[in-house]
């Protein structure tokens, strides 16, 4: 007998356009119909049907978050499937239905442990986001643009390095890395050539370096304005750097850490100025502490502090409740707490873009950007079960996996 998910009076945000009164149905996981009430065949009640009344609140694709490093608690690098887990359950609370766990820079031992535990996560039936695969960011990187990857294990990209390490886990579909370092140039070949998102990040490479990446199968680049040089003077003469790049170059998709702190909101427009906003995608870039609230806390050796402080330089005040981690000297950003709702609620609260533009920047953007537009991003049928109900407020009341409730408010 099928298994049958009916939701019922809902706002949907396709996201290509919002349907007053609509009606998803989900039947084995996948989307079967998507419309406005009269529109759609309600499959007669009987056990196998569950219904959802949405009450009239916003019906939308779930989120799909491309670069995440834990939540609840749970760290990717702990190498144990339980914190996958943990971080794919958290994550589902802000309405991620699925997900790509991010390694860090770290020895090479750590790093194999981490996507062991993601593999073994990518197999386990759970009430949480669903595991894509794995993101890994570092150790490729520039040690003047470290940020909050440990500095003691960055090395530059050699194919004894990472062709082994890519070759044992296909599950890895994204690799940021700085396009300067010597043999980046390769890495960025044998990315494309097996289909994996190749990044740039965490560099301190000038315009021609993205340029040549680009040409090299580079495609997209990860948390803009964070850890990218900038415009630097050489005699008279002015060098654009990557933020430069990035935003000329359309070529590039790229995505924004809107945790309300990492960025203000001039930043964020400024991104969408420039950039399509087809172009641009949402992300948390959460760390452990994700939903566990001020305290210290330790990213791969690293102290971290979170706390609620915002320097009243800032442009904007973001609400209480929304802390932010820090390096414990304070000297940069650690990785976020911020789950996706926050994300995308900064977006229409601070950024002013209407409620399904944001929504479409934590869906469709990301689908594409990671190559799963026939998977998912959209509620259309054919594609994955995967479903958010949220109100007004952008507060998360169900996030529905594969057509399983796996968080109710
Ligand atoms: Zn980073």
């Amino acid at each position: 007998m099928a298994n049958k998910l009916v939701i019922t009076n809902g706002c949907l945000l396709t996201p290509m356009r919002q349907v007053e009164k609509g009606t998803v149905v989900i039947e084995d996981g996948l989307i079967k119909a998507v419309g406005a009430a009269g529109e759609v065949e309600i499959p007669p009640a009987g056990p196998e049907v569950t219904v959802i009344d949405a009450g009239g609140r916003y019906v939308a694709p779930g989120f799909i978050e491309g670069h995440v490093h834990g939540g609840g608690g749970g760290d990717v690098m702990d190498g144990q499937v339980a914190s996958i887990l943990t971080c794919g359950r958290r994550h589902a609370q802000g309405g991620v239905t699925a997900f790509l766990p991010t390694t860090l820079t770290a020895p090479q031992a750590d790093i194999y442990k981490a996507l062991e535990a993601c593999e073994e996560a990518m197999e386990t039936e759970y009430d949480g986001a669903s595991v894509l695969g794995a993101h890994l960011e570092g150790p490729y990187f520039a040690a003047s643009q470290a940020g909050a990857q440990n500095p003691a294990y960055l090395r530059h990209p050699e194919a004894d390095d990472y062709l082994p390490l890519l070759e044992r886990f296909p599950i890895i579909k994204k690799v940021t890395a700085a396009p300067e370092l010597p043999g980046a140039m390769e890495l960025g070949r044998e990315l494309r050539r097996r289909r994996i998102v190749a990044a740039i990040g965490h560099t301190a490479g000038t315009y021609q370096d993205v340029v040549k990446a680009v040409e090299n199968g580079y495609t997209h680049a990860t948390h803009m304005f964070s850890a990218m040089s900038t415009i630097r003077r050489e005699k008279a003469y002015r060098l654009a750097g990557v933020i430069e790049a990035v935003l000329e170059l359309d070529e590039l998709t790229t995505e924004i850490i809107a945790d309300g702190h990492h960025l203000p909101p001039s930043l964020i427009n400024l991104t969408l100025k420039a950039k399509s906003r087809e172009r641009v995608c949402l992300t948390t870039d959460a760390m452990a502490a994700a939903g566990l609230g001020p305290g210290r806390y330790s990213l791969f050796g690293l102290d971290v502090i979170v706390e609620d402080d915002i320097p009243s330089e800032f442009e904007v005040r973001t609400r209480t409740g929304q802390p932010v981690a820090k390096l414990a000297d304070r000297t940069a950003f650690a990785s976020s707490v911020a789950t996706m709702d926050q994300v995308v609620r900064t977006m229409v609260e601070l950024v002013g873009l209407p409620l399904i533009e944001a929504v479409k920047m934590a869906t469709m953007v990301p689908a594409a950007i990671h190559g799963w537009a026939a998977e998912r991003g959209q509620l259309s049928p054919g594609l994955v079960g995967d479903v958010v109900i949220l109100d007004q407020e952008v507060k998360v009341h169900y996030t529905i996996v594969r057509g399983r409730v796996v968080y109710k408010r």
